[in-house]
């Protein structure tokens, strides 16, 4: 693996618009080519954000085809999630576009070791992005909204899922160290990280 991707969350929603980042004030898109995308889908699967089941037991894998219609998807999610964290709530217009997502390639389950496995009916490029679909609308959800949060680096467009209430930044050695070292190297100076953020 390269180190391309330098944040997971496990969601893949919020690991799809995360692809995008801001590196010295510019905005990098880390899903440019085939290659990322394929690394990007594979990383998701090693750390269980997909299960091998809900894709064929990856028969299939993402064809040129899929690039350029998960980052129309991903300007959506932003939008959702930039909206949502600023408000509280999620607009309804853009929920509808995710519904309909969903009944491109509409779910069913498999009970696989004591967990229930969403498995998508419908074409490669349509599992994938049903599966992202449910994932959004999951965090949109009265239980897991409280938990979504933007980094509080101005300078990060990072979106991350907490319930502690105690992390700020999207990573602790990402983010948390920049901002603590260029605004609060006094105050912090010689204290040990906090050990909420990865
Ligand atoms: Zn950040």
């Amino acid at each position: 693996m390269t180190a391309k991707f330098n944040f997971f969350s496990g969601n893949p929603s919020l690991d799809l618009i995360n692809t995008e980042e801001m590196r010295r004030g510019k905005r990098i898109d880390s899903l440019s080519s085939q290659e990322d995308l394929v690394h990007w889908f594979q990383t998701l699967v090693s750390i269980g954000a997909f299960s091998p089941e809900q894709f064929g037991d990856l028969g299939e894998q993402p064809d040129e085809s899929v690039l350029p219609v998960l980052k129309q998807f991903r300007a959506t999610l932003r939008e959702l999630f930039e909206k949502t964290a600023a408000s509280g709530s999620p607009p309804v217009n853009l929920i509808e576009p995710l519904e309909k997502i969903i009944e491109n390639a509409p779910l069913s389950y498999t009970y696989k070791e004591d967990r229930l496995i969403p498995v998508p009916i419908g074409s490669f490029p349509s599992s994938l992005l049903s599966l992202i679909a449910l994932d959004a609308l999951d965090i949109c959800t009265k239980d897991k909204l409280q938990g979504l949060h933007r980094c509080e680096n101005p300078k990060c467009i990072w979106f991350y899922l907490d319930f502690t209430g105690k992390r700020k930044w999207c990573s602790m050695k990402l983010c948390g160290n920049r901002m603590k070292a260029s605004r609060f190297k006094l105050k912090y100076e010689g204290q040990p990280e906090e050990s909420a953020n990865p």
